[in-house]
């Protein structure tokens, strides 16, 4: 048993390749509306929770022995228990990420199908509400080796600890040469760090602003898929545009105080408030404005001299005038 995925959102609709990929493992043809398909990550080039990774080219072959394998539910083989197949498998770069061991992000995903029949629809009905959305994979490799010196782990080897660096590496086993892929299944908690992450990001309903921005803060991995950069940016786009109002209010606002001071309190220079009002709170910016409104209304009235004044502002001009 190794490693641990999780899966992505899935996509809307299949390529005519895909149908002819998944047709490969179907008794008779299937038609799109037949089919429930997604996206799982079985594996990656991170170093795990048990100080092991992957090489990339382990990933590659990995690829190969996943294909046409079944998953299933809790680890167990039974036939019935049978749900989802691989029909496709691809490693993918993640730009701009890289592990522990400074290697590029590499991840291993998986298009899986599943037949829509009344047998699959609670499966379906998880997989699309996010509960099932942890894998765990399992598989044997022809070699371990240890990060540092590269003895072979199996064998005793050295001394060198996993999880301590040496010289600014950090030691791991490396799992080359797959030999066999032989399950992977749906579990219900995370096994791995990764699959708690994306758990924030991958589902549309769980698209939470707080978590990517504490993400962006440092604490916790952040991984994106393009999707989630498009909803990004989109929400950057956003915040810009409102960012653009807020100043343009708070423009007006500095506007209209400097032109109020210049009724209400002529000797003060008009650079001077320009300069006061540039560096005022914006709280603090309303509050003056609407006093200087109403000292400038006394002064000289802006509003038209006809326009009839409601009882409580009658009372406060009186107030003025004792
Ligand atoms: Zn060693």
């Amino acid at each position: 048993m190794k490693g641990a995925g999780y899966i992505l959102r899935k996509k809307a609709s299949l390529t005519t390749e895909e149908l002819e990929q998944i047709n490969q493992y179907t008794r008779r043809p299937f038609q799109e509306g037949e089919l429930y398909t997604f996206s799982v990550v079985l594996c990656d080039n991170e170093v795990d929770r048990d100080g092991e990774r992957f090489t990339i080219e382990a990933l590659h072959r990995l690829g190969e022995l996943f294909l046409g394998k079944t998953g299933i539910f809790d680890h167990n083989p039974q036939v019935q228990n049978q749900a989802a197949r691989i029909y496709a498998c691809q490693v993918e770069q993640l730009p701009g990420r890289v592990t522990k061991t400074g290697e590029a992000y590499h991840r291993l995903v998986a298009r899986a199908y599943l037949p829509r029949s009344q047998k699959n629809e609670t499966f379906i009905l998880e997989l699309d509400s996010g509960i099932k959305k942890e894998v765990s994979v399992g598989c044997s490799v022809a070699k371990r080796s240890c990060s540092i010196c590269g003895a072979d782990r199996r064998t005793g080897g050295c001394d060198h600890v996993k999880g301590r660096t040496y010289h600014g590496v950090l030691c791991c086993t490396v799992l080359e040469e797959p030999t066999d892929a032989y399950e992977w299944s749906f579990v219900a908690v995370p096994a791995q760090r990764e699959a708690g992450v994306i758990k924030n990001f991958s589902e549309k309903e769980d698209w939470n602003m707080e978590e990517v921005w504490k993400s962006l803060s440092g604490e916790g991995e952040l991984l994106l898929n393009p999707e989630e950069r498009r909803q990004l940016a989109k929400e950057f786009a956003d915040l810009r545009e409102q960012a653009a109002c807020g100043r343009q209010y708070r423009k007006e606002l500095e506007k209209s105080l400097v032109r109020l001071c210049g009724i209400v309190s002529p000797e003060v220079p008009m650079e001077v408030m320009e300069r006061t009002a540039r560096t005022m709170g914006l709280e603090d910016l309303r509050e003056f404005e609407k006093a200087f409104h109403k000292r400038a209304e006394q002064v000289l009235p802006l509003t038209p001299q006809l326009a009839p004044m409601e009882k409580r502002d009658v009372e406060e001009y009186r107030d003025f005038q004792i």
